[in-house]
């Protein structure tokens, strides 16, 4: 069995330490940071330290995304997400703004990716048991991957403006794959209101930036080189990109695979076969204007494969770019719309 780590980690190219002024008065790039959704936050403004402190910036920052969770964390048991999936009942239910928006969103992506994008896919993320390393601890019988299938599909769940409701009783919602793009667009959303038109915000690695840096040069957000290190330790860059004012997610099985008899195993599974992904494409990292639409069409293009893939990026007018693994290392393709974005 041959067992390894592909990394490509997406990272800030422009330093993650913070430039504070010595005096409180001067703009800078002022970093802020915590943890959110299982990971960590990045966030940078351009201002002034008095100005975040007197506008309590953090604190904002950390309660709007405390009400994401609390909305679409499956990980806290009375979440408005866990109280309809542990809801037996067919009946529709009130749901907050906040998650309408986020389902809205995955159902509009799901009927676009014809079902590639599907949120009620956990079961069978769950039936192939993925363990600590991402990997498989049992393959399921036929005719248990028949009956998973039979309980998934975004037929089965109806959202009329803030009603909400499912056509079976163990319908089950997973948002794990666009959740961290909307806490990126509600922060992003919570700065301009507070009046900072020039930011950075970073959600475990799904970004969304805005303006300029306090140099008066535009972002610039490095992707790193996927490369076949168990430690993790080597780094380089694979590819810098100025996304303007636009949000950038990855999807990609770089982080954590298995790979066992030259098959490989992923935990984004294909609606259609039930199964893991099982192709050479690595990553792929989608330019939009939304940290959500770009976070949930990477993984409907990780699922696709490149070449299915890059036909529904260029149909759709979409900025992707595919990272593919092959025998002689790797294989990039882009197309037109991600172009303007290389450095
Ligand atoms: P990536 O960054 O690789 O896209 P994410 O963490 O965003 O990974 O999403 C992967 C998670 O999404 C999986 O762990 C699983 O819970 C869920 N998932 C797997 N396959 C699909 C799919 N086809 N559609 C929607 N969600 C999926
Ligand atoms: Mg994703």
């Amino acid at each position: 069995m041959n067992k390894f780590k592909l990394i490509l980690v997406v990272c800030i190219v422009v330093g993650i330490t913070a430039c504070f002024p010595s005096n409180d008065s001067v703009k800078s790039e002022i970093l802020l940071q915590g943890h959110t959704m299982g990971t960590t936050y990045n966030i940078k403004v351009v201002s002034t330290l008095e100005q975040v402190k007197s506008l309590n910036l953090q604190s904002k920052i950390d309660s709007v995304l405390k009400q994401v969770n609390q909305q679409m964390s499956t990980y806290i048991p009375d979440s408005e997400i866990s109280r309809f999936n542990h809801s037996q009942s067919t009946d529709a239910i009130d749901i907050s703004t906040g998650f309408a928006r986020v389902l809205t969103e995955s159902l509009r992506l799901g009927e676009l990716s014809n079902g590639k994008l599907d949120i009620t896919v956990g079961p069978l993320v769950n039936l192939w048991g993925f363990g600590p390393e991402q990997r498989p601890e049992k393959v399921p019988s036929d005719e248990r991957l028949a009956a998973t299938k039979e309980g998934i599909g975004l037929a089965h769940l109806h959202l009329e403006g803030n009603q909400l409701s499912k056509s079976i009783p163990n319908l089950y919602l997973d948002l794990s794959t666009i959740a961290k793009g909307y806490g990126v667009d509600v922060v992003a959303e919570l700065i301009e209101a507070n009046g900072i038109s020039n930011y950075l915000v970073e959600i475990g690695g799904e970004i969304r930036l805005q303006g300029f840096k306090h140099t008066g040069e535009l972002w610039a957000i490095a992707i790193e080189k996927p490369i076949l290190d168990p430690s993790g330790e080597q780094r380089a860059v694979h590819q810098v990109i100025i996304p303007k004012d636009n949000a950038v997610a990855t999807s990609g099985d770089y982080r954590n695979y298995y790979e066992a008899d030259g098959q490989r195993f992923s935990h984004i599974i294909d609606p259609a076969t039930g199964k893991p992904i099982n192709h050479s494409l690595v990553s792929v990292t989608v330019i939009a204007q939304s940290s959500m639409t770009a976070d949930g069409l990477s993984t409907a293009l990780m699922v696709m494969g490149a070449e299915q893939g890059m036909v529904f990026a260029r149909e759709n007018d979409l900025a992707a770019l595919f990272i593919s693994k092959t025998e002689n290392g790797f294989e990039e393709q882009y197309t037109v719309k991600f172009k303007q974005y290389l450095k």
